[in-house]
């Protein structure tokens, strides 16, 4: 693991995060800046830049950060309603701290217009 990596090191609790979710492969914590009312990042405990370096041996932790995600919608209380789950890649995709993540975050509508 990167040792300056944010997240590898919020994992290895040497920075402190509000842990909403715990699998023996994935941990989700409050984004520090939510943008919803409800705002969860989901990462895996190992190191993986992004989606794109995703590999075939990594099926496995790809579909527990998905079932990770559906499990936080149902334990913040917004999986009826509907939510957003989202992944940045990359500089045009917007992605800042280069750790896999995604975002989870329910609690207000997405649409446009809203309703
Ligand atoms: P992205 O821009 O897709 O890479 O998302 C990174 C997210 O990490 C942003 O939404 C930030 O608000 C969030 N973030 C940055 N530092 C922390 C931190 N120490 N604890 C929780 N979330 C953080
Ligand atoms: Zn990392």
């Amino acid at each position: 693991m990167p040792d300056s990596c944010l997240f590898c090191r919020i994992v290895a609790g040497e920075i402190p995060a509000t842990i909403v979710h715990e699998t023996p492969d994935t941990v989700a914590f409050r984004d520090i800046n939510p943008r919803a009312p409800s705002h969860i990042l989901v990462i895996p405990r190992r190191h993986v830049d992004s989606v794109a370096t995703l590999a075939p041996a990594d099926e496995a932790l790809a579909g527990r950060l998905l079932l990770a995600a559906g499990e936080i919608a149902r334990q913040e209380g917004f999986a009826d309603q509907g939510y957003r789950v989202i992944s940045n890649i990359g500089d045009w995709g917007g992605q800042t701290v280069s750790h896999l993540h995604l975002h989870v975050m329910g609690g207000r509508s997405f649409t446009w217009p809203p309703g």
